[in-house]
């Protein structure tokens, strides 16, 4: 291994690559650091930390940009699954079906409000719920249970939108409710059509290394719906009735700050007219590079990505293991977005799981590797990180 990356070492162990960022945020703060300290200060001058004008001023602008009619911005991507939830009113003895191929929250957030997840497999070249999964896994559900179904999670992965349209069409053939947990997708479009608009619920994050990030942690809620908005907004603080101190319902604590809010309204303005581009070329100019060495994210026709990740597959662990300890060497970060499906995951530990349905999840555990990926890295990186890869997968 080491003769193979002789060549690389004048370029990589130099400077060039020791600070080198997955995401990299330093850079995009560098570039834009004037209207982002000028938020900031102006949140500062006026004390207004909590509810400030800026919160508002971000959830017209955040739903006029999805394109649906109400946005409510809370504390993070969890608690806004959390608060959909709570608005359906799903808790014990409620199924709810999610991707097993995912972050823990799409899931997690099912037991936190007392229902059993049903984890659906994915597609292995968009890694996103596969439709036909969702059916089998309905149609496995007793019939004296099918009162018990009451919503699904499809997940944006990666920044793809899931295949929103048919998996709606699913849910409400079936009598269930369409959460889309956009986490990952904010930005991305299908036919067309946001992300974040499709579900009966939709939600996003605002965790800095998301598609659009905050300065710390932030999420929001999307819906068309009057009273899930009014009461999302209830249950955002401590289920609220005329004030907070008129507390009509067990609600929660999860406001995004005005800090978050200033951040974001300067950061949504590049995003729309700057990074969401760059990040298509980023990954171009990968797919240009790795095409037939690695296999390279595919997307769907009719569909836009928000490159969340650039993950790509190698043909079994070993090499895939392999290319991430030879990236690291050179002092390239790369991540395994996710080691482990959500049935393995010992908190599920309890929840019943047909296997043999989750295979395709499985699998992708063994093969994915996440490449740095974001709107400032340049070409000649990616060139490097790419022959990097063909030298590994070349043996
Ligand atoms: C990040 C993420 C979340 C949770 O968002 P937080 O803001 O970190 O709570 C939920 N779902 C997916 C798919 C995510 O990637």
């Amino acid at each position: 291994m080491r003769e193979r990356s002789e060549r690389y070492d004048d370029v990589v162990i130099g400077r060039q690559y020791r600070d080198m960022e997955f995401r990299d945020l330093k850079e995009q703060y560098k570039q834009n650091k004037q209207a982002i300290d000028c938020a900031i200060a102006g949140v500062l001058d006026s004390t207004h930390f909590i509810s400030g004008p800026q919160v508002e001023e971000l959830e017209k602008k955040l739903a006029g940009y999805v394109g649906v009619k109400h946005c409510i911005s809370c504390g993070n991507g969890t608690d806004a699954l959390l608060l959909a939830l709570m608005a359906w009113n799903i808790g014990a003895g409620d199924l709810v079906f999610v991707p097993d191929f995912t972050f823990f929250s799409s899931a997690e957030v099912i037991a936190t409000v007392g229902a059993t997840p049903v984890f659906v497999d994915v597609d292995y070249d968009t890694f996103n719920m596969d439709v036909e999964s969702l059916k089998r896994a309905i149609a496995a559900v007793d019939e004296q249970d099918r009162h018990r179904m009451k919503a699904v999670i499809a997940v944006d992965l990666f920044g793809q939108p899931a295949r929103l349209d048919e998996i709606k069409a699913v849910a409400s053939d079936n009598g269930m409710l369409l959460l889309e947990d956009g986490a990952q997708g904010f930005g991305g479009e299908l036919n067309g059509k946001k992300a974040c608009s499709f579900g009966d619920i939709s939600i996003t994050s605002f965790f800095p290394a998301k598609p659009l990030g905050c300065y710390g942690d932030g999420g929001a809620v999307f819906t068309d719906n009057d009273s899930w908005a009014e009461l999302i907004r209830s249950l955002r603080v401590h289920g609220k009735g005329t004030d907070k101190y008129d507390n009509i319902r067990i609600g929660m604590n999860s406001r995004l700050d005005t800090l978050q809010a200033a951040v974001l309204i300067e950061k949504l303005k590049i995003f729309k007219e700057y990074e969401l581009e760059q990040c298509d070329k980023v990954a171009k100019l990968y797919d240009e590079r790795l095409e037939g060495v690695v296999r390279t994210p595919k997307i769907l026709p009719g569909m836009r990505s928000s490159w969340a990740q650039y993950t790509v597959k190698f043909e079994n662990k070993e090499l895939r293991d392999k290319a991430m300890a030879v990236l690291k060497e050179h002092g390239i970060p790369t991540a395994v977005y996710y080691a482990k499906p959500m049935h393995a995951q010992k908190a599920f530990a309890d929840v019943l799981s047909d296997v043999d349905e989750l295979k395709v999840s499985t699998k992708l555990c063994d093969v994915v590797l996440s490449l740095p990926m974001h709107p400032y890295i340049k070409e000649e990186t990616i060139t490097q990180i790419c022959d990097m890869i063909k030298e590994v997968t070349a043996v």
